[in-house]
């Protein structure tokens, strides 16, 4: 009845079921755990009828032309320049640390001329326009430079990985702090790609149209591990062998028992708030580096351009260990050797199934963006 059959409708499942349903002509059978497609891309209107990413900001940004090319057939856009402030010694400052931060920080401090020498040696260390991360700044001999890495370290990153991490900078994979480096140039946007923004419409109905194909079906509020067997290196589906390809975008462990101990993964709680006011901070996400225990609290409609809702909703994120309990979400997971050499024990489990593909941030245990899920599920799909 199905040719191939994909595990998740995120990202990484609705693009890949739409390659090969439009492009490969497959009969394909998504199951989604949730009672909703999306993954944790997912969005929709709360109680007030503001538009609220259930899981966290999202935004999406990508430099790769065939990605948004791809994305902007099942939407339009809302473009624009995402900024990031934090907020030090009450003072909203931008993030990453950059040019115009480093002018506010050290006019004050040192005066301008001071901050105007400061800027240069940067400058001469890394060329304008270059992105340093924190961990690497930290390196450098000059004491000035190491002055403005320690402000950096001690202001921007060192409390907000402890919340988010319950690490120290130091402690984690260099590849996470390294997504947020220092920037040498005067540009107070989070993200350099070329393309940024939101879907216009939010990002369930790009989902939906995604979806929408007359060889997918989809079948929400099902848990594939009610449906998938394996046996001798064979996938059964309902209990009859099932040949044809199938996409895993779930968490690996949860698929063999957790037999081998649970994988590490950081999760969130999310508090959301609403206020009848015009505006709460008047600004898309405010990270708190230096105080709070949440890490940051983003004010939906600055990000999603919404101009028709009563109002503002708000939501604060709080980061916690991921136990496995009820409820849960593994959204982090923790990139170090030991938890790759258990996920690599897992993934052993899987190397006789040729028809067995591991997908996404989950199945591969990483960190993706959504456009380089987005990528890699193009691939996957164009490959099989
Ligand atoms: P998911 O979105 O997690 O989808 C996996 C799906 O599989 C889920 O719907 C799940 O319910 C389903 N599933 C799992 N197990 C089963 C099962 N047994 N049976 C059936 N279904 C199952 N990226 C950006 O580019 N920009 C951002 O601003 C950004 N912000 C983020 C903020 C937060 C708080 C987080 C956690 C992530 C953020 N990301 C962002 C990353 C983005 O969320 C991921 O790249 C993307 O969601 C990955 O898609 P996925 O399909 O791999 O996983
Ligand atoms: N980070 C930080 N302070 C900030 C922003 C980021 O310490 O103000 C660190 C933190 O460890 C975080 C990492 O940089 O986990 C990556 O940040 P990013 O915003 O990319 O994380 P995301 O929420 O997108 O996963």
């Amino acid at each position: 009845m199905y040719d191939c059959v994909v595990i998740g409708a995120g990202i990484a499942g609705a693009v890949a079921a739409r390659k090969l349903a439009e492009e490969k002509n497959k009969k394909v059978l998504v199951i989604e755990r949730r009672s909703h497609i999306g993954g944790n891309c997912y969005d929709e209107q709360d109680a007030y009828g503001v538009l609220i990413h259930n899981y966290g900001p999202h935004i999406f940004h990508t430099g790769m032309e065939d990605v948004f090319a791809f994305l902007s057939r099942f939407t339009d856009w809302h473009m624009f320049g995402h900024e990031v402030v934090a907020k030090v010694d009450g003072e909203l400052i931008p993030v990453p640390f950059n040019l115009n931060t480093l002018h506010m920080v050290y006019d004050r401090k040192l005066g301008k001329a001071a901050a105007d020498a400061l800027e240069q040696k940067l400058i001469g260390a890394y060329g304008e326009g270059s992105r340093v991360p924190i961990m690497k700044l930290r390196e450098n001999e000059d004491p000035d430079i190491r002055e403005i890495a320690q402000y950096v370290y001690e202001n921007i990153f060192l409390k907000y990985t402890m919340k988010q991490w319950g690490q120290k900078p130091e402690e984690i994979s260099p590849e996470v702090t390294g997504r947020v480096p220092v920037l040498i140039s005067y540009d107070n946007r989070y993200f350099q790609d070329k393309y940024q923004g939101v879907p216009k419409d939010g990002f369930t109905p790009m989902f939906e149209k995604m979806l929408a194909h007359e060889n997918i079906t989809l079948q929400t509020g099902v848990d594939c591990c009610k449906r998938l067997t394996f046996a001798e290196n064979e996938i059964y589906l309902d209990g009859v062998k099932f040949t044809g390809d199938v996409i895993y975008t779930g968490a690996l462990d949860e698929l063999f028992d957790c037999r081998f101990g649970r994988l590490p993964y950081r999760s969130l709680d999310f508090y959301f708030e609403h206020y009848d006011e015009h505006s709460y901070q008047g600004h898309s996400v405010v990270n708190y580096t230096v105080s709070e225990d949440f890490t940051r609290i983003t004010e939906f409609k600055y990000l999603t351009g919404q101009q028709d809702a009563n109002g503002t909703t708000i939501v604060k994120e709080y980061p916690f260990a991921y136990s496995g309990a009820e409820g849960e979400i593994p959204y982090y997971a923790i990139l170090n050797e030991e938890n790759q050499t258990l996920y690599e024990k897992y993934k052993a489990l899987t190397d006789g199934m040729k028809n067995f593909h591991l997908l996404g941030r989950l199945a591969e245990y990483k960190y993706y963006n959504i456009d380089a899920m987005t990528k890699k599920a193009m691939e996957l799909a164009e490959s099989l």
